[in-house]
């Protein structure tokens, strides 16, 4: 029987919207309908054939082209209407709580349906946290409050940590028992927001020290410190390795292969760190950059399965079960 995967960082509406992509086609499909920005990485049939059974669907709003939280808050709007369209289509299904997991996870082993659990990437949709219920309502599991600098909290590139509204946020989310998403805080906020008392993940961001070096490569700060692994150790999250070149090799260029094994290698830091039941994939497969910046074999959710045989017996764990696993932890029942 095969063995369900597990992807913690997807952003499908994103791309159906801004691009005009459609999804609900084969891959080769899409690939041989879009002109670009860049060539597409993932389509709702690809996800099936791959075996993915799991992605963490962002509701994501580039704060540049929506600055006001209300016209971001439509935008986003708009996103979650489209995974609830697909839904009704019967091409995905929403998991909202831990009953919902495991019934999808019985049905998939026969249709192969991939199950979406919806994470709200940048906070200022939100234009107050009271706002947080009734998206809460609408079905969002995960909220990361920056991506860049939001009201709430310093973000890639930024210093700045969690702001009042932020305090204010992070107890209203406790108080609904949405899971607390670390990726994109700036390291001050990151380490802030470690006292929150509800579940915790990074769904996607690699170890600085591979990721990372001085004048090269994204901000530092989009990716873990030592001292951000060392203190998430003791903490029950989970952390989703990118599949992106340039966070995986620094020093990659553009147009030269990127081997698998520079995958494993990230994977095995964070492992050594905090656990083999701690490291999951959460591939940003479709984050803004397309099949060119991938690495080796690794340009579709095909490719996934294409780690195991430098995994070894941990494969199933890391490319699927950790997350299910956070998952039943974190969603509620
Ligand atoms: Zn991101």
């Amino acid at each position: 029987m095969a063995y369900p995967l597990a992807d913690a960082h997807l952003d499908l509406a994103y791309n159906a919207l801004e691009h005009g992509w459609d999804l609900t086609q084969p891959l080769p499909v899409l690939r041989e309908r879009t002109a670009g920005p860049y060539r597409p990485t993932v389509t709702l049939p690809a996800l099936a054939e791959a075996g993915v059974a799991v992605v963490f669907a962002t509701l994501f709003v580039d704060p540049g082209r929506y600055p006001e939280p209300a016209d971001a808050a439509r935008a986003a709007r708009r996103q979650l209407g489209l995974y609830r369209r697909w839904e009704a289509e019967g091409r995905v299904r929403l998991i909202e709580d831990d009953r919902g997991l495991v019934a999808h996870l019985a049905r998939w082993q026969a249709d192969r349906i991939p199950g979406l659990v919806l994470l709200m990437e940048g906070a200022h949709p939100l234009a107050d946290p009271r706002e947080l219920a009734a998206w809460y309502q609408d079905g969002l599991r995960i909220l990361g409050p920056a991506w860049k600098d939001t009201p709430y909290a310093g973000g890639t590139g930024g210093t700045g940590g969690l702001t009042p509204a932020g305090r204010e946020l992070l107890s209203a989310m406790a108080d609904l028992g949405l899971a607390l998403d670390l990726a994109h805080l700036s390291e001050a906020a990151f380490l802030e927001a470690l006292d929150y008392p509800g579940p915790l993940l990074v769904s996607h961001a690699n170890p600085r020290a591979l990721a990372w070096r001085e004048g090269a490569g994204p901000p530092a700060n989009r990716h873990l410190s030592d001292a951000q692994i060392a203190a998430l150790a003791d903490r029950d999250a989970v952390v989703g390795v990118v599949l992106y070149n340039r966070f995986l090799d620094p020093d990659w260029a553009p147009g030269s292969p990127l081997p698998l094994a520079r995958v494993a290698e990230h994977i095995g830091y964070l492992a050594d760190r905090l656990g083999w039941e701690r490291v999951g994939i959460g591939s940003d497969l479709d984050g803004g950059f397309g099949a060119e910046a991938t690495p080796a074999g690794l340009d579709a959710p095909a490719g996934l399965l294409g780690l195991a045989p430098l995994l070894g017996p941990r494969a199933r764990r890391v490319l699927g079960e950790n997350w299910i696993a956070w998952l039943r932890r974190a969603l509620p029942g």
